[in-house]
């Protein structure tokens, strides 16, 4: 059985302090499951075994490990994000309001838009083991990780270009606890502020799914060494094919990416009210989704059905199927404004 550290993971190496609240779920707000074995997915209309033993709101048990995990915990929250990061969503936000936002909300509805100029990230994924588990994770599942962030994101004009994948053996890295984290990414980040690092530990630290950071304010020219932190730390047991059972189709790296290219959590401020991701068109939520309730529509908000299929929420790997035409733009806007040509 592989041992947990419980251990905050820092996202951004200033904020490597700060605790994290998204652990902290309004227990009253989730719905209960139909059955207590079973849910249909109603993008496959599968029907699935839910096999989650859910403990609570915030932790389950992965079955073909016994290992405890957080549910994504991706401390990844607007408290954490840079000023200049939350400014801008905030601006964006007020501007789309402020614009035809009931006849793009009806738009929405029927059309999947697309970034305004296709975008290409090159990508770098390595693969850290312990000494021990050396070889656990191949080439051939670094391929297909790419492969997935790429059904994913090519739909709205996002390609994720695999430009090389490393594979270290190092049992401090494959955990990746404190000063760790910033030695590894010290040691193993490549590119400029517009390439994709995303690493993958069989042994991440605090028992979570997946970290990653926003994007922050970078001018041309700036060395790597100041943003040596920018990237995805992701369990590699949800690589497609790998153990996390619900979670190993590769979704975690969709999801975390998200973040990367700057998307909120769906459940942002875990309101039904306020400004939530900044994003006009996501069902507001205030509980993150384990599972995915569909039968009864899991419903955290008045008169509406939460967004489980986002891939912003925490859903499981099969429920994830989409980004709202709200994301996608946010996505193009906040590429161009602080990756594109970085
Ligand atoms: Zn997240």
């Amino acid at each position: 059985m592989k041992s947990v550290v419980i251990t905050a993971v820092a996202a951004w190496a200033a904020v490597a302090a700060a605790a994290t609240n998204l652990t902290h779920l309004p227990h009253d707000h989730v719905k209960p499951w139909a059955n207590g074995t079973h849910f249909t997915d109603r993008t496959t209309g599968h029907t699935m075994q839910h096999f989650v033993l859910w403990s609570n709101g915030t932790h389950f048990t992965d079955p073909s490990t016994n290992t405890t995990v957080k549910h994504f915990d991706c401390d990844v929250q607007q408290g954490h994000a840079s000023a200049h990061f939350n400014r801008t969503v905030q601006r964006l936000h007020l501007d789309h309001q402020h614009s035809a936002a009931g006849s793009r909300a009806a738009k929405s509805l029927v059309e999947r838009s697309k970034v305004s100029t296709p975008i290409s990230v090159p990508l770098y994924i390595h693969v850290i083991t312990k000494t021990a588990s050396q070889g656990s994770i191949t080439q051939a599942m670094a391929n297909a990780q790419a492969k997935a962030l790429n059904m994913a994101y090519n739909p709205y004009g996002i390609t994720f270009v695999l430009k090389g994948t490393t594979f270290n053996a190092n049992d401090a890295w494959a955990v990746a606890a404190g000063a760790d984290m910033d030695a590894l990414k010290k040691a193993l980040r490549v590119g400029t502020y517009s390439t994709l690092n995303l690493y993958f530990h069989t042994d991440l630290s605090g028992g979570v799914l997946g970290t990653c950071t926003l994007p922050s304010q970078v001018q041309v020219g700036t060395p790597q060494a100041l943003y040596f932190s920018d990237g995805c730390n992701i369990n590699a047991n949800t690589m497609p094919g790998a153990s996390m059972t619900g979670y190993n189709m590769g979704k975690t790296a969709v999801h975390e990416t998200g973040h990367w290219l700057g998307l909120l959590h769906t459940f942002e401020g875990y309101s039904c009210s306020g400004t939530g991701d900044f994003i006009a068109d996501t069902t507001p939520e205030s509980a993150s989704t384990n599972g995915c309730p569909t039968n009864p529509w899991k419903s955290s908000c008045p008169g509406t059905n939460d967004p489980v299929h986002n891939y912003m929420d925490y859903s499981t790997d099969a429920c994830y199927s989409r980004f709202t035409n709200g994301q996608v733009a946010r996505m193009s806007t906040l590429w161009t404004q602080y990756r594109k040509g970085m």
